[in-house]
């Protein structure tokens, strides 16, 4: 069997707690490796090394840290095949989902190679008589990421670029459920010349997390999960004096109004939410049609929906992939056989026939699901897509902004007068305007609204600069000494 350890200093380490989890290619069902899980004496050794490699990598030139990172967008481009396999066997995704998710994580490093022009401060020559005030950002020292099943490369993208790029070392706690990609990318790292001890891999569950959220000498923690899981991060570690981002969950609605391209808001639907299985926090989850258009609008979604063709990455003409586990693909399931019972109707269901063999469920869609049932109310985080009719704008504006999630959400319209509305009104993070899965570019920054995250910093981008690195003011004056003397006053300026 397979054993996944930790990376540490940029050398595989065994573990040491005789503790394991195990991982298992969704697409046959079989377990194919054991990932070492860190106990707390192991995590407490990982951020000692951290913490040593920090002053000599704070104190590397801006420069030098961007070649590093210019070799690493170079090395992950020439390997994207062998990474996307990584992630087709440990997490089930088919090979176009699994390059667009390296595509949007390699422009992260792009963004990070740019960093330097970034964390230039500011100056102000004579802001008082002789006295120059400036300002600096400087890292924080050892930060962690702790990452989600469902982007086992993009996510720790969007955290060790910037982190690193600002002077951090970095401790990645990635998914138990797929952890090879963050072995593969760090040691590219290393084949680019990261120095020891800058970026390290440590496996690990809640006792790896919950030693992560108390070390006195980790300075910050970026999270990215569900939303119980997110909120318990947050309040943790802001608890112990860290400073915490906390992405979680979401239930993405897509608006629909009757002057909408009805084949073109059916394509952008099933596309974002069958893609990767529904496994997206920014997948569509719910399609708010406005009555008028509801009835043609899902026969467009049926006739789309059979279609897809589910099976495993290793079979090029697959579109959709397994679940991640059989629990998760069971919890499902669960979502679809209720929905009757609770009065929606469920116009396809995926449980019907779903392969054996493997973590597959096939695509399901429910027509008239309403708040209070439960295929509304929690997220699914599968291939089911729900339809919920609405009289109006008005009335799918106030269902998306009475919702506890507010991750993505997207309107299809040809208004652009409703559209701008909507943009002003909505209470959600991240928009699309005819676009269904408006992931922020690597120059924007990535975050939900309410339940969709805790903290105040988004992911990646300038606030990613922010939340990586501390502001610092400098008021300066060189004055001749004779002028000088005593005064008790408060400094004014002059
Ligand atoms: P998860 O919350 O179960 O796990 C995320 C991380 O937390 C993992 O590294 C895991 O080991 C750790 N963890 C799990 N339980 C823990 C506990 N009790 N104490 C401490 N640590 C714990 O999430 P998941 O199932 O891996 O990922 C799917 C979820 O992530 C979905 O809810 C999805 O919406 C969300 N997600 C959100 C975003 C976003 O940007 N908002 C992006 C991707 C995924």
């Amino acid at each position: 069997m397979q054993r996944i350890s930790h990376w540490v200093n940029n050398k595989v380490v065994v573990g040491t707690s005789g503790r394991t989890g195990k991982v298992f290619n969704p697409a046959t069902g079989e377990q194919q490796a054991e990932v070492d899980l860190a106990s707390v004496a192991e995590v407490d050794a990982v951020i000692a090394k951290s913490k040593a490699a920090f002053p000599e990598w704070r104190a590397t030139g801006m420069s030098r840290r961007a070649e590093i990172m210019f070799r690493t967008r170079e090395l992950l481009d020439a390997n994207r095949k062998e990474l996307a396999t990584c992630l087709t066997l440990e997490h089930g995704k088919v090979p176009s989902d699994a390059l667009g998710e390296i595509a949007r994580g390699i422009e992260n490093i792009e963004f990070a190679c740019g960093i330097p022009a970034l964390m230039k401060g500011g100056y102000s020559e004579q802001a008082s008589g002789g006295v120059d005030v400036y300002s600096i950002r400087q890292p924080l020292g050892v930060v962690a990421g702790i990452t989600p099943f469902n982007f086992p490369a993009m996510v720790p993208m969007w955290m060790f670029a910037n982190a690193i790029m600002c002077g951090n070392t970095f401790i990645l706690k990635p998914s138990e459920k797929d952890p090879s990609a963050s072995m593969f990318i760090a040691d590219l790292l290393r084949q680019a010349g990261l120095p020891d001890g800058v970026f390290n891999v440590l496996h690990g569950d809640k006792e790896a997390v919950d030693r992560l959220l108390v070390h006195p000498d980790i300075q910050s923690v970026s999270f990215v999960g569900s939303t119980p899981i997110a909120k318990y991060v947050y309040e943790t570690g802001t608890k112990n004096g860290k400073r915490v981002q906390a992405l979680g969950g979401a239930k993405n609605h897509m608006l629909v109004l009757p002057d909408a391209d009805l084949d073109m808001a059916a394509d952008a639907a099933v596309s974002a939410a069958y893609g990767s299985a529904g496994e997206r926090c920014m997948a569509i989850s719910v399609v708010l049609a406005v009555d008028t258009i509801a009835d043609a609008l899902i026969e467009k979604l049926k006739t789309r929906v059979p279609n897809i063709k589910v099976g495993p990455g290793t079979d090029p003409s697959a579109e959709m992939g397994p679940l991640i586990s059989r629990e998760h693909r069971d919890k499902v399931a669960s979502y679809i056989n209720n929905a009757a019972g609770e009065g929606a109707t469920v116009v396809i269901n995926g449980t019907d026939k779903a392969k054996d063999a493997g973590f597959f469920l096939n695509p399901s869609l429910i027509d008239n699901v309403k708040p209070g049932m439960k295929c509304y109310d929690e997220e699914i985080f599968g291939p089911v897509l729900t339809v919920m009719r609405v009289k109006s704008y008005a009335e799918g504006l106030k269902t998306i902004n009475d919702n506890e999630f507010g991750n993505g959400t997207a309107i299809f319209t040809r208004d652009g007068g409703v559209a701008r509305q909507f943009q002003y009104d909505v209470q959600v993070g991240m928009v699309g305007i005819n676009v269904p899965i408006p992931v922020p570019v690597s120059y924007y920054s990535f975050g939900g609204w309410k339940a969709s995250l805790f903290g105040d910093q988004h992911m990646y981008g300038p606030e990613g600069i922010n939340f990586f690195t501390r502001g610092k003011v400098v008021t300066s004056r060189w004055p001749d000494p004779r002028t000088s003397a005593v005064d008790l006053g408060f400094p004014t300026n002059r």
